[in-house]
């Protein structure tokens, strides 16, 4: 079997991308679906978070405040690093359950979607990984647009992560998306081709 890791920047164009292989029925596991069930009510995620942060960060339900723990993780790096390792055993986890369930019904080819690939050393168990890349200028303005946030706080969260330019050094397909959706159909179509070409003996 084929996990192609997908990963960029904060609104790169993951999802965009994520939709065209599922458009072209090549089933996506997405990390971010992942660790919202590990935070839900109950879970092995959720005790720990509960430990490590104190009821405070619980709605009346019982469910985490996610805003609420995103806006603490936010502005405190060292808390944001305590959420991060607690809850990465959950979330590999959960996602090698969505790769065996799709494994089991047959599929060769899967996509993983995460943003976090590198930083959780999850390229370890993908390939190709496939970065979508931008340039600042083009991240900021269409994360300004889709969020309908102030350039600072679009600057804040691009700086939270680890720099686009970084993770594009570390793929082995590097997509552009600094062009037209069209364009970046046009560039999709190309990496299609080299994802679905038959699988290696090692890969079986
Ligand atoms: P996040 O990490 O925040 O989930 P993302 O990497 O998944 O972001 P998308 O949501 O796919 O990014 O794209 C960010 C925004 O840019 C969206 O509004 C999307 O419609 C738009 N977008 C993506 N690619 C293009 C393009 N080539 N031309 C114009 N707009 C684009």
């Amino acid at each position: 079997m084929r996990i192609v890791g997908l990963t960029g920047g904060i609104g790169s164009g993951k999802s965009t991308v994520s939709n065209l292989f599922k458009s072209h029925s090549i089933p996506v596991v997405d990390a971010d679906l992942v660790a919202r069930d590990v935070l839900k009510k109950g879970t092995g995620g959720w005790k720990k978070v509960v430990e490590a942060f104190g009821e405070d960060i619980l709605q009346a339900n019982g469910e985490v405040d996610r805003p609420k723990l995103g806006y603490i993780v936010f502005s405190d790096h060292g808390k944001r690093q305590v959420l991060n390792r607690l809850l990465a055993p959950y979330i590999s986890q959960g996602i090698f359950q969505e790769v065996i369930k799709l494994w089991m019904k047959g599929y060769k080819v899967i996509v993983l979607d995460i943003p976090l690939l590198f930083e959780v050393k999850m390229d370890k168990w993908t390939s190709p990984t496939i970065v979508v890349w931008v340039d600042s200028e083009t991240q900021l303005t269409r994360l300004m647009e889709r969020d309908g946030t102030s350039m600072e706080d679009a600057k804040n969260r691009i700086d939270a992560q680890m720099p686009l330019d970084l993770k594009k050094t570390k793929a082995d397909i590097v997509i552009d998306n600094n062009g037209s959706l069209e364009e970046l159909k046009e560039n999709f179509l190309e990496v299609l081709k080299l994802v679905t070409k038959p699988l290696t003996w090692t890969e079986f």
